[in-house]
């Protein structure tokens, strides 16, 4: 069942998504060459801790850090790792969420290390802008279909292709609540959208082919092919005033 927020609880999760959105700009602060992904998840970590909220991916379902970051081929759910060190060139994904006052926020971004290939910025660009017409989609009238099918709409004019195996979300006192926000669909098909909905809008993007397979650790997600993958993802709320992006904060990257 969706539920629907009202003003209180959409304040709260705002106020989620604020400590959600600051502790990936912090994680893009202290990316650099040489460090390790667990290094990195400290930072994450720390500072979720320090704005007095809890991290949302601690202990999930077993998932033993607070963000996953996930490399270039490795598409989501990457487990930080004190063996893992981040090399120049690579394309750093960095998937955070804070538990603050019963209300939880969710938030993504690929972080470029250093010199990174012309193609893998055509990806993050391509992914970023994705999110975005999915975004222009939500609004009175519309279904869960047509974020989709703006969403791969422009990873299609890209010639990329969009994951189909994992969505986005509903968010709210759980991480990951109904409605199943895909980022493919038909304009006009699946539930509608009304105010007090607040969801993950989460495109995640291949060079290659769309398909993707689990490692054997249970959680990390890489591309079958071992293309470059990206991701972008914000939690957002559409309301009787309109749309308000929780997890974005001023710096956008
Ligand atoms: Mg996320
Ligand atoms: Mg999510």
């Amino acid at each position: 069942m969706i539920q629907l927020k009202n003003a209180q609880q959409i304040q709260a999760l705002k106020d989620a998504g604020k400590i959600t959105g600051e502790a990936l700009l912090a994680a893009r602060d202290a990316l650099r060459v040489g460090m390790t992904t667990y290094e990195l998840d400290k930072v994450v970590h720390d500072y979720i801790v320090k704005a007095g909220a809890t991290p949302s991916f601690l202990g999930y379902g077993g998932f033993p850090a607070s963000a996953c970051i996930s490399i270039n081929d490795e598409v989501i759910h990457g487990i930080p790792d004190r063996k893992h060190v981040i090399q120049d060139g690579d394309i750093v994904k960095v998937d955070v969420g804070a538990y603050y006052k019963g209300y939880h926020g969710d938030s993504a971004r690929t972080i470029p290390v250093g010199k990174v290939s012309e193609e893998a910025m055509r990806l993050i660009k391509a992914t970023r802008e994705s999110f975005y017409a999915g975004l222009a989609a939500v609004k009175d009238g519309n279904r869960i279909g047509d974020i989709g099918a703006a969403v791969d709409a422009v990873v299609c004019k890209y010639g990329f292709s969009t994951v189909r195996k994992y969505v986005g979300h509903g968010v709210g006192r759980d991480l990951h609540e109904a409605p199943d926000v895909p980022n493919y669909g038909t304009p006009g098909r699946g539930p509608r959208l009304c105010h007090g909905m607040v969801i993950a809008i989460e495109p995640m993007v291949n060079v290659g082919t769309y398909e993707v397979y689990e490692l054997p650790n249970g959680w990390t997600v890489k591309t079958r092919d071992h293309s470059l993958s990206s991701h972008y993802e914000n939690t957002i709320a559409l309301t009787e005033n309109g749309v308000i992006n929780l997890t974005l904060i001023e710096e956008d990257f």
